[in-house]
């Protein structure tokens, strides 16, 4: 395995970690060798060295002298750049050196993403992608593209070295337990899936908020906003496993091929009176105050969408997408609202508090699965209340039971599973649904960007959105579900 930008923050950060602990839990191969490949000028002990400290910082383990001794002679260090033809062509020479014969290898690109195509070419043109009774395959990290016409760019520029069964487009929500739990929840289970559709339920929200600002990301941040840096892969990933049809099989294709369908369906916003009536856009307070950033920066660090995707599972069901920076708390949850009953059976008096069957997968933090229903309060005529019904995964499988999402991406990526990795015509279809929003906001006679204080729920506005449909934004915490409003 080689990691191009291996003194980077990534790489000490989650995926030295999640090789480190997979090698614990005997779970990589046992001839595994780890070769980091960058720009600065390290010893093999100075990297495994800036490695070790990370492993302080960043492992949520403990472990053993012997455990790192034991895993740490796998890994080594060669400096090169990755501009230049006799870099590659010398690491080709360091590789076959430690293969001693045909070997498999696995690529991960973690620089930022604009030296990706540069990389790639030079492991072709030193044909280090041809496979031949062992496989090659490239990790690519996020972001993939900035808008459509960049992601078609890097796709052709791929595809002319590398086919697309060789590609691992990395985005590790898809890596979370409790993401790919929502296929389990779905599919593995006979009470949900009758009800997941139009005829049951009202509407869908999906909520990614962060307490955090843009902390010393400003310089990228801006440039990018909170579209592409959160609605193009992890909200639409969300969308897409919510809302997809049954995949025949849980393969790579027949699972990213569903995905590809309901993401084709959801109705683009691509005109200006969509984006005003199903858009809102705002920055937190105090935002262009933060280290470098434009003070006259009109970047977006929370937005709020209204989609709705055309099928016949979901005609007419809205989907409230919404994620932001400096929000009341760190969150991220889907919540579906299934609709009120069809006759209000019992008194009026106590209809008024009748809540609708709400159910909410928490996906972090306190990872799991809320139910909220009626029941009859004692002692009463027939007075009904919300009660709930909840799974934890600390308490159902232990507190330490959820890995870190890249050990189980990089496992799959050596194992050749492509399921929870992004296809090209996926990361192009949540592109061409972006793009749109991205460009009416430029212009002129697009809504403003409105300011909300940091610490809330975001702006006003997108509580408006929501009420225009005698809706609430909502959001769960053990033992209730509450309106943010
Ligand atoms: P870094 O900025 O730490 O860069 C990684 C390495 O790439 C650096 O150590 C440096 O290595 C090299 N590098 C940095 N800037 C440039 C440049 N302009 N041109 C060429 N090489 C450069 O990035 P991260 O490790 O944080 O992220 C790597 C990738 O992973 C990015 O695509 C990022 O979006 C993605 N990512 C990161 C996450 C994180 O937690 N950090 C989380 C999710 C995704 P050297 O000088 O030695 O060559």
């Amino acid at each position: 395995m080689v990691i191009f930008g291996a003194s980077g923050d990534l790489t000490a950060r989650k995926l030295i970690p999640s090789l480190f602990n997979s090698c614990r839990k005997q779970r990589l191969p046992e001839d595994i060798n780890i070769i980091g490949f960058g720009g600065s000028p390290l010893t093999d002990e100075e990297f495994k060295n800036h490695l070790l400290e990370g492993l302080a910082k960043y492992a949520a383990f403990r472990f053993t002298k012997e455990q790192w001794q034991f895993f740490s002679r796998r890994l080594s260090y060669l400096q090169g750049s990755y501009a230049d033809l006799e870099s590659f062509k010398k690491l080709d020479t360091a590789l076959k050196k430690i293969e001693g014969g045909p070997a498999n290898r696995l690529f991960y690109l973690a620089t930022p993403p604009t030296v990706f195509a540069n990389i790639i070419d030079l492991l072709g043109e030193t044909r280090q992608l041809e496979e031949n009774n062992f496989w090659r395959r490239v990790v690519i990290e996020k972001p993939f593209g900035t808008d459509l016409a960049s992601a078609k760019e890097l796709n052709q520029k791929i595809h002319r070295v590398l086919d697309e069964d060789q590609i691992y487009r990395i985005d590790h929500y898809l890596g979370k337990e409790t993401v790919q739990n929502i296929l389990v929840i779905r599919f593995a289970n006979t009470i949900f899936e009758p009800l997941w559709n139009r005829n049951y339920v009202d509407h869908v929200q999906i909520t990614v908020a962060e307490s955090v600002g843009v902390e010393h990301r400003g310089g990228y941040y801006d440039n990018v906003g909170v579209l592409r840096d959160m609605v193009q892969n992890h909200l639409l990933q969300l969308l897409s496993l919510v809302a997809m049809e049954p995949p025949a099989s849980y393969t790579g294709n027949a699972l990213r091929n569903e995905k590809v369908k309901v993401l084709s369906a959801v109705q683009p916003i691509n005109s200006l009176q969509a984006v005003v009536n199903h858009t809102i856009r705002a920055q937190y307070q105090g935002y262009l105050d933060e280290p470098n950033i434009d003070p006259a920066s009109t970047t977006p660090t929370y937005t709020a969408l209204r989609l709705f995707i055309n099928n016949w599972r979901w005609q007419g069901v809205p989907f409230y997408l919404r994620s932001g920076k400096k929000l009341a708390e760190k969150s991220t949850q889907i919540i579906v609202q299934f609709k009120e009953p069809p006759m209000p059976m019992f008194p009026l008096s106590s209809c008024q508090n009748c809540t609708p069957n709400t159910l909410v997968l928490y996906l972090q933090p306190d990872e799991g699965i809320h139910l909220r229903f009626e029941a009859k309060v004692p002692d009463t005529v027939a007075e009904t209340s919300s009660v709930d019904m909840e799974f934890h995964y600390a308490d159902s499988f232990g507190p330490s039971a959820i890995p870190e999402a890249y050990e189980r991406l990089l496992l799959d990526a050596l194992q050749g599973d492509t399921s929870l990795f992004t296809r090209a015509d996926e990361v192009e279809t949540t592109w061409g649904l972006i793009d749109p929003i991205l460009n009416i906001w430029e212009q002129d006679q697009a809504p403003p960007v409105s300011i909300y204080p940091s610490g809330s729920w975001g702006p006003e506005e997108a509580n408006r959105m929501l009420q225009q449909d005698h809706r609430d934004w909502l959001i769960g915490s053990k033992e209730h579900i509450r309106h943010t409003t």
